[in-house]
């Protein structure tokens, strides 16, 4: 849909600006009504709400605490989560497009909803008991609790299936040990879906996945990483000494673990390229503004022709994201290196899209393995 448009536009050599337009207004057109006022209600959200505090959320480091309240409220923490259990009760389509808007006003808010809407409560969602639904989802979709996800380990983050965190029966009770790290929410977290090793023999077959509280004994924080970008979500280490779990705290079937983390990620993948559109789209709606108000040499033509090549990357997600970002930076010149504007907020945001929900070597690998897949029939 997009690239049709930018040939057409580019054949017709239309001003940049008009091009943003005629995209909004071209994506608009082709989505139902309910998508198109989820839209309106996220991008007002945004810009009311999100963007006049981002870079101060970035600067301090803070979780957006009364944001994520009201967007709770709104019902995005729980965006395809059945009404019964207290969700929005819509689909994936309004996921993406929610997650693009909220990225589009402040990036770490868009990871923080992301990780509740699709790590956390989508395992639970496909993988949980009725009971478990109950006490593990429906405190989960107004925004006074978030969840988090804890796969990657200090050892192994593209190689999933070599968890060295363990997790062995006692009774009644499952005894975990181990470190998860890099866990986006974990210090505003109330409970975390993790993954440890119930069977080594199995290697990634004897993977179990597990319900935590938070805070609860036997499991410490780690420090809270001081990271290049999304600087208002928190990252850390989830470090698990001894921490006793209910039995019942499996997760779907012993060894099940590695397909729930798998299948998580596949959709939590969309929410990762549309927080990528959210910060490109940022990021151009920052330079065109710019650019419009800047004359070089007296006449903006040079600066409208960069941000016309930087929209024409729009055509992907996270490699575009980081690509557009770099070029807002660009076209503000001195202006994008420093922090009274938000283009280089933008371009550390976009950095990270490349790397968490699995890097971009580790996508081609997957795309590579399912075209191999499809070809050998
Ligand atoms: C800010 C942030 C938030 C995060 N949030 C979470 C979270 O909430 N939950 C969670 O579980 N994890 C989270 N992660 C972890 C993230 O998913 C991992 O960092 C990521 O999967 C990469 O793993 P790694 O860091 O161990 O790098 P490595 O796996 O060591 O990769 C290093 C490099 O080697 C390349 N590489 C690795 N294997 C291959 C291969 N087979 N072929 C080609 N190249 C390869 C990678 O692409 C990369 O370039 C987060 C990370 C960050 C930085």
């Amino acid at each position: 849909m997009a690239s049709l448009l930018w040939r057409v536009a580019a054949a017709a050599t239309v001003k940049p600006i008009c091009l943003r337009r005629l995209h909004t207004v071209y994506q608009m057109a082709e989505l139902p009504e309910t998508h198109q006022l989820l839209r309106d209600t996220c991008r007002a959200f945004a810009e009311k709400e999100l963007a006049p505090v981002a870079a101060q959320l970035d600067r301090e480091h803070k979780f957006p605490a009364e944001q994520v309240k009201k967007m709770g409220e709104l019902g995005l923490l729980a965006m395809d989560v059945p009404e019964k259990y207290g969700g929005a009760g819509l689909d994936y389509l309004a996921y993406a497009i929610a997650i693009e808007e909220i990225s589009r006003g402040c990036a770490s808010t868009g990871v923080i909803m992301s990780v509740n809407n699709s790590l956390y409560l989508g395992p639970l969602l496909k993988f949980g008991s009725e009971e478990q639904k109950r006490k593990w989802v429906t405190p989960f979709t107004d925004g006074t609790k978030i969840g988090c996800f804890g796969l990657s380990e200090p050892g192994n983050g593209s190689d999933a299936g070599a968890a060295s965190t363990t997790a062995r029966l006692d009774g009644d009770n499952w005894i975990v040990n181990g470190t998860k790290a890099w866990i986006t929410n974990s210090w505003d977290a109330s409970a975390a879906i993790i993954f440890a090793t119930t069977d080594k023999a199995l290697k990634h077959k004897g993977i179990s996945a597990f319900l935590v509280p938070m805070p609860t004994p036997g499991l410490s924080l780690g420090k809270k990483e001081d990271k290049l970008g999304i600087r208002a979500s928190s990252t850390a280490n989830l470090i698990f000494e001894d921490c006793r779990l209910p039995r019942e705290n499996l997760l779907g079937e012993p060894g099940l673990g590695f397909k729930i983390a798998m299948q998580t990620l596949d959709a939590g993948r969309i929410g990762i390229a549309s927080q990528a559109l959210g910060i490109a789209h940022a990021a151009l709606d920052c330079a065109v503004d710019y650019a419009e108000k800047r004359m070089a040499f007296g006449s903006p033509i040079s600066k409208l022709q960069a941000i016309q090549e930087a929209a024409m990357a729009k055509l992907a997600a996270s490699e575009a994201a980081t690509s557009i970002a770099h070029k807002a930076m660009q076209i503000l010149g001195g202006m994008g290196y420093v922090t009274d504007m938000a283009a280089e907020r933008h371009y550390r945001d976009a950095r990270i899209t490349e790397i968490y929900e699995g890097t971009s070597e580790i996508q081609r690998l997957v795309i590579a393995s399912q075209l191999l897949k499809a070809y050998q029939g």
